[in-house]
């Protein structure tokens, strides 16, 4: 199959998140499988032209009422042979430093045009190659616009065939913007109510994308459910609903190049399933040493890595409140560290905790190597988080032996299982309403059978360790789901 991910994220050249990893990896899972996959992205400014390759002539691409002039970049995809990467350059729109915005300016008003540009160059592009998809498959809200144009604008010539499928990473963010930036989208007016762009009299870009492309996906079975609710559909669990035959969850995968406990070279020792305990004992010790706590293998630790966002449960683990993270530290023989960036009030809070206990430690900020320390050398994950799409640290923490502590929402629900103190089976804890309280009990849980339950503790490490979250699992998936999509069109 010939395959177009529409992304204005791919790792390594553009990432503000676990969308740049997937599409990435996801691409190279497919290509291994002996897909013709291509990713088309912008050229953001801080991707160095002279490290691409240019082709030639210039692109003019149509955005609604005025044309934009392009150049197209490539190269492939680093560590593949066959998997180009294609990326639209425009001075205009993407020569300046970040992905949607900026700190000082979170969503750039522009914003619209930018992407319409990306979209609408995605088919551009494809004639100037006289390369035409089977699939086109865009990612999150700002890629929603090209199953749209496809439904809409293109489906004939080249494209006649060609089916659309849509990931939702992250329902959270919509891209809503005033109406008054649709006549740059390419899409007439009078699509303006049937490609689902209308949203309380503003568009919404991934709203657009829900109703009309041929496929959903989303990155959990679990999360493929939840947004169907009201709960978990911020706005648009009806439509979701409506659309729930053609909505399938799949998991994401895990790079396991990059997270690997026997090959991982941030980690002071590597260890695999059978030396799992004089592994994690080493760098347990490397950890303690290096966040200032007591150097002792028996007081059970406890790791938490994050961006420090109310989804991922922060108010209830650091807000001072009864049973949250003070009360756990202070009352329970355990030791906890931190490492995130974030809301202020937050890093604050984190402050305040690393001054008044010695059993704790944050590191603010971000640090890729330490955060595989504080997989490789905790004994406990803490994920709690309010929703989480797929999640990642709880997958890396299964596979470094790591048991985590989780809410039963999304990826989480679907990765880890419930301990199991009468049988010892299990991968982790789980809670199911998140509070400081139920916090405190389950975190007093794990504290319990570290210290009473030692053989299951043993047995639940070496289970979650055998767990396979490679990409080519998910792929496979992704395929089956190509391939019953396009029935639809041949
Ligand atoms: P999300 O994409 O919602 O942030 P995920 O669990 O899917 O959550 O992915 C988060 C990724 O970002 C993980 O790879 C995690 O290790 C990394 N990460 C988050 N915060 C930090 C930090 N402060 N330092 C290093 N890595 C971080």
């Amino acid at each position: 199959m010939r395959i177009l991910m529409v992304s204005a994220e791919a790792a390594p050249f553009a990432k503000t998140g676990g969308l740049a990893d997937a599409v990435s990896a996801l691409s190279i899972a497919l290509s291994k499988l002996g897909h013709d996959v291509r990713i088309v992205m912008p050229r953001y400014y801080k991707i160095d032209r002279a490290k691409l390759t240019k082709l030639e002539g210039p692109m003019g691409v149509p955005c609604g009422y005025t044309e934009e002039w392009t150049a197209v970049y490539t190269t492939n995809m680093p560590g593949t042979e066959k998997l180009p990467v294609y990326f639209i350059d425009n001075e205009k729109c993407f020569g300046r430093d970040g992905v949607y915005g900026v700190p000082s300016d979170p969503d750039f008003s522009d914003n619209p045009f930018r992407f319409s540009l990306l979209c609408n160059g995605a088919f551009q592009l494809c004639r100037k190659l006289d390369w035409y998809p089977d699939i086109i498959h865009a990612h999150d809200w700002s890629a929603a616009l090209a199953p749209v144009l496809l439904r809409f604008n293109e489906r004939h010539g080249g494209f006649a065939h060609t089916a659309s499928v849509f990931t939702i990473h992250n329902l959270g963010y919509q891209g809503v913007y005033s109406k008054h930036s649709y006549p740059l989208l390419g899409i007439d007016w009078q699509h303006f109510y049937s490609a689902g762009f209308e949203d309380y009299d503003r568009i919404n870009f991934l709203k657009s994308g829900l109703i009309s492309s041929d496929v959903l996906t989303t990155v959990s079975p679990t999360y493929a459910r939840e947004i169907q609710t009201p709960e978990g559909g911020f706005g648009l669990d009806g439509i979701l609903r409506s659309r729930s035959g053609d909505l399938r969850g799949i998991l994401n995968g895990v790079d396991t190049e990059v997270w690997n406990p026997s090959k991982d070279t941030c980690i002071p020792k590597t260890y695999t399933a059978r030396t799992v305990a004089s592994g994690k004992a080493a760098n347990k010790k490397a950890l303690q040493e290096q966040m200032g706590l007591e150097v002792n293998p028996d007081i059970p630790l406890f790791g938490i890595v994050t961006r420090l966002v109310d989804q991922k449960g922060i108010a209830e683990l650091f807000a001072p409140t009864y049973g949250s993270t003070y009360s756990m530290c202070a009352n329970m023989r355990m030791q906890m560290v931190v490492l995130g960036s974030g809301e202020s009030w937050c890093e604050n809070e984190l402050r305040t905790l690393n001054n008044s206990l010695s059993n704790f430690c944050a590191y603010i900020g971000y640090n890729e190597k330490l955060s595989h320390l504080i997989e490789a050398g905790s004994d406990f994950f803490l994920m709690p988080s309010h929703y989480e799409p797929c999640g990642l640290n709880q997958m890396y923490s299964l596979l470094y032996g790591t048991l985590p502590i989780v809410r039963r929402t999304g990826g989480l629900a679907d990765t880890v299982q419930n301990y199991n103190e009468a049988t010892g089976e299990g991968t982790g804890f789980i809670l199911d309403y998140l509070s400081p309280n139920s916090l405190y009990d389950t975190v007093g849980w794990a504290v319990y059978a570290w210290y009473n339950k030692k053989d299951h503790i043993a047995q639940m490490r070496k289970r979650a360790m055998a767990q396979n979250f490679g990409w080519d699992v998910s792929a496979k998936q992704y395929v089956d789901l190509y391939e019953s999509v396009l029935k639809r069109f041949n």
